[in-house]
């Protein structure tokens, strides 16, 4: 794939096997988008090219671009909307199944804010688990031209299901009036006109992409949510296309106690269920795990399974504390996301950073293993392997792509400079993130979008705030008459037993 030839001078750099405490002075270089040289070598071949680019980094901190590894592009204007809702009633105030069709214009401009932020943010790929609901080709079109306009990294997998969500939330069918059953819908909802899969496969995995830094996951929404046919066809084009797969699992206590009840053939277990239906494996990532067990995680160890942290929503829609110490020392692989827009409520790698160590911290009072490295490791190589670019993503070295971030080392929050892994991690916000490279292009300058007109792309977004504001009020009035049963089925999901508690610990 081509990519563009820059020359990055002079910057301290976090190096692939070098300690990420001490950057050191590394020139690199870029050729057609991949790393090509670093340090002397570099430099002799950069003065050898006389018409290559050059990027001066003196009084920069270059690190590799931050991978967002769970992010849902369809509510990116849903931001600081909501507060204190639990995931099953979140769902309803955000999520597209509830949304009349959108237009073509709003799903592009979601898009591209979305990904600005993701970039604004040191991010230089994102997957993106997109709901298009009701699937419309023409809007998942706007969704991939607009990655390929701002030129962030996408790796695009729609979420798609075949069971409908009231069948998969404990207590809602009793507690609901049978009129109102027509009101209620998950994260993607069953979608009869179209075979989106199919449609997918043909249109998109069959070719190679057309687009350079798109590529392909599948996003089967949660297993509940599947039944086990379409659970062997995402195995099937998994394997045939070899497409890591994204999916959700035991976000909130009400999915976990779904498992309980669903499941009894399993042990009342959604792990070992996909076990039997052979998805488990390295091309699995699973968001979110908070209400994994012990036996669960020992699984996921077993078969490479990989987990993706989301610590802001998670705390925000009352989701829970994820088992990050139990899954460290089990050897599960880790990666880290920022999940929905409208309940995280930023697209902000060093919030998610943070939140991930201080989570860890607050998990064992008697654990001393420093985290700083493990959440950094998250959200760089752990993003890389989520989305099956192990050899190319997620480090600064030859032969990876030319995906670099560079912080302004005269901000507050590296002066001094004592550890440079801890204070991104612990003391970085996002203010400085100065310049952000993907595949050899600089694509933020200055903190000021490079590829496109900020200014008027934040019009075009501004133009569909209206609609979206104007139905967004309207869902609003509709699920505020719902609460009364949204929060008896709340206050009896909180009441079960599913063996164990990653929440409420205080009264
Ligand atoms: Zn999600």
């Amino acid at each position: 794939m081509a990519g563009f030839s820059l020359f990055v001078r002079n910057g301290l750099a976090l190096l692939d096997g070098q300690s990420p405490h001490t950057p050191v002075r590394a020139d690199i270089l870029i050729s057609d988008g991949v790393i090509t040289a670093i340090g002397g070598e570099a430099k002799t071949m950069a003065d050898a090219r006389p018409d290559i680019a050059v990027l001066d980094a003196a009084g920069r901190l270059v690190t590799p671009g931050f991978i967002n590894a769970h992010y849902h592009s369809h509510d990116t204007l849903a931001k600081g909307l909501l507060e204190q809702k639990p995931l099953e009633t979140w769902r309803l105030l955000a999520l597209p199944p509830q949304y009349p069709k959108r237009s073509r214009e709003e799903i592009k401009a979601r898009t591209l804010l979305g990904a600005l932020e993701c970039l604004r943010s040191g991010m230089t790929t994102v997957q993106d688990m997109v709901t298009l609901y009701p699937f419309d080709e023409e809007h998942l079109d706007a969704v991939l031209e607009a990655y390929d306009e701002i030129g962030l990294r996408a790796v695009v997998a729609l979420q798609y299901a075949d069971i409908k969500g009231i069948e998969t939330i404990p207590f809602w069918k009793e507690v609901f009036p049978k009129e109102l059953h027509g009101q209620l819908s998950t994260a993607a909802e069953p979608d009869a006109r179209i075979d989106q899969l199919a449609y997918f496969e043909d249109t998109f995995l069959k070719t190679p992409s057309r687009f350079e830094r798109i590529s392909w996951a599948l996003g089967p929404s949660a297993p509940e949510r599947c039944t086990s046919k379409l659970v062997e066809r995402t195995v099937r084009l998994s394997e045939t296309y070899n497409l890591p797969i994204f999916t959700h699992i035991y976000e909130s206590k009400g999915m976990a106690l779904q498992a309980r009840l669903e499941y009894p053939e399993h042990g009342g277990s959604l792990i070992r269920r996909l076990q039997a239906e052979g998805l488990l494996g390295p091309r699995l990532n699973l968001a979110h795990s908070v209400w994994l067990q012990d036996q669960e995680i020992a699984l996921l160890a077993e078969t490479g399974t990989n987990v993706v942290i989301n610590p802001l929503s998670n705390m925000k829609l009352k989701s829970g504390i994820p088992p990050i110490l139990e899954l460290e020392r089990a050897g599960v692989s880790l990666a880290l996301g920022c999940d929905n827009c409208s309940c995280s409520d930023a697209q902000n790698i060093f919030q998610a950073m943070k939140l991930f160590g201080l989570m860890a911290h607050i998990s064992d009072a008697h654990d001393q293993t420093p985290q700083a490295e493990a959440a950094y490791a998250a959200a760089t190589t752990g993003g890389a392997h989520a989305v099956n670019r192990d050899a190319d993503l997620g480090r600064i070295r030859p032969g990876a792509r030319g995906d670099l971030v560079l912080f302004d080392l005269s901000d507050p929050s590296y002066v001094p400079l004592n550890s440079a892994v801890r204070q991104i991690v612990y003391t970085e916000g996002g203010r400085g993130v100065h310049t952000v490279v993907v595949d050899g292009r600089v694509v933020i300058d200055g903190g000021r979008l490079a590829t496109m007109d900020q200014d008027r792309l934040l019009e075009q977004i501004m133009a569909v705030v209206p609609q979206f504001r104007s139905d967004y009020e309207a869902i609003e009035r509709r699920v505020e008459k719902l609460r009364p049963y949204l929060d008896e089925a709340h206050r009896r999901i909180w009441a079960a037993n599913v063996g164990g508690n990653r929440l409420f610990t205080g009264h």
